[in-house]
């Protein structure tokens, strides 16, 4: 056995080899026209990757919440009234951070496992009078998937802006912005993204432009201003260079190496595969009688499986998981933080990690006493469902 378990959590992710490769060149300068090409490249395909044509893409060093950071900043005015769509963990951040830049903050949902419907989405937009609403695509403390182009548009009816933490989903869930009414998406490099962390990727669309040059007041930080960065962007994509912040050009260069991946594949393609993964999953879990905290189908992200613990088993069973040579993640959610697994299962999985991943799963449980977990019925599900 390889002496590195197999990483399957919600980010970071395995890496593949040519991102591995990109990642382990010498420094360039952040001069260099061949860094130039490489963040020009990277600008260019996160339009693709985002569904946004007409967005306006930055990429800058710091995390996913880094991101979301930028985006409330950017975005956020003092006494502006914003809707969290609350699906988890990562909504109650976005809370806290748009309260932090001055938003007064309503939410809606909250109920563990469940997306709200459009009916109350609809009744929180016209109570709250929101003109900023956010969105978690995949909130990665629950595993569930929020129907984005739905919410968009009640948003978009009442003329609110729409921002989504696309963490967890962009490049592995569909996500369409411009199609689906979408101002501002987010996410950082080590999620479906495939590269290391270290990078958030943010996508703007016109009226989040358009809302941040109407401020009036000056943007509360400095190092996430879109002001400050906006040359920078613009001038890397259209093969000049400027300096703002010094770049992270190893980082670059492996993002460049995992978009190139990416575009290859096509988001069309990659997005159903990601489904075919999760279906294989789901299989397993349903054949090993274990239950997902989504409470149904529609609202199961593809990115990870969010899935309880049976009776009689506990916590303890990441560690029993991790003696088989995967490394899986436990629960999130502050509610049931302890009642449940999470496996990531995004970027290049496939049918080998899938299979590995269940039946390590599979010997921990049938070590722990769960007994529909000691025929090999979960790893044959899988093989079975992909
Ligand atoms: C991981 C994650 C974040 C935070 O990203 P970091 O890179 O850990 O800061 C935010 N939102 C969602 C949905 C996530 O999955």
């Amino acid at each position: 056995m390889s002496t590195r378990p197999l990483l399957m959590i919600p980010g970071p992710i395995e890496i593949e080899a040519g991102v591995q490769v990109a990642m382990a060149r010498g420094s360039l300068s952040h001069l260099d026209p061949e860094f130039m090409q490489a963040f020009s490249r990277v600008l260019t395909r996160s339009r693709d990757v985002f569904g946004a044509p007409t967005g306006q893409p930055f990429v800058i060093a710091g995390s996913g919440t880094l991101a979301m950071e930028m985006a409330a900043a950017n975005l956020v005015e003092r006494g502006d009234a914003a809707l969290v769509i609350d699906t988890g963990f990562f909504g109650d951040r976005m809370a806290r951070i748009l309260e932090r830049h001055g938003a007064t903050v309503t939410r809606v949902g909250g109920v563990l496992g469940a997306a709200s419907s459009i009916d109350e989405v609809s009744a929180a937009l016209a109570s709250s009078g929101a003109t900023i609403v956010t969105i978690t695509h995949v909130d990665t403390s629950t595993g569930v998937l929020a129907p984005v182009r739905e919410y968009a548009a009640l948003a978009r009816e009442r003329g609110a802006l729409v921002i989504v933490d696309g963490v967890c989903s962009v490049g592995g869930e569909d996500l369409r912005m411009d199609e689906w009414g979408v101002d501002l998406a987010l996410t950082a490099s080590q999620k479906a993204l495939g590269a290391p962390p270290g990078l958030a990727v943010l996508v703007a669309g016109p009226r989040a432009m358009e809302k941040w040059r109407a401020r009036k007041t000056p943007v509360g930080a400095f190092y996430v201003d879109f002001g400050e960065w906006l040359p920078v962007m613009e001038a890397y994509e259209h093969g000049r260079v400027a300096y703002f912040g010094t770049p992270p050009v190893q980082l670059i260069a492996a993002l460049d190496a995992s978009l190139a991946s990416l575009v290859a594949e096509g988001m069309d393609t990659r997005c159903d595969r990601h489904r075919r993964i999760a279906h294989a999953f789901r299989s397993a879990w349903t054949a090993l009688e274990l239950q997902m905290l989504p409470i149904n189908e529609s609202v199961t992200a593809h990115t990870l499986s969010a899935v309880y613990y049976p009776q009689g088993v506990d916590a303890a069973l990441v560690a029993r998981v991790r003696e088989h040579g995967v490394v899986i993640a436990g629960g999130l959610h502050p509610a049931a933080r302890t009642k449940y697994f999470r496996v990531g299962h995004m970027g290049s999985t496939g049918l080998p990690e899938i299979l590995t991943t269940v039946g390590a799963v599979e010997r921990a449980l049938a070590a722990s006493g769960w007994s529909a977990a000691m025929s090999g019925r979960g790893v044959a599900a899988a093989e079975k469902a992909w």
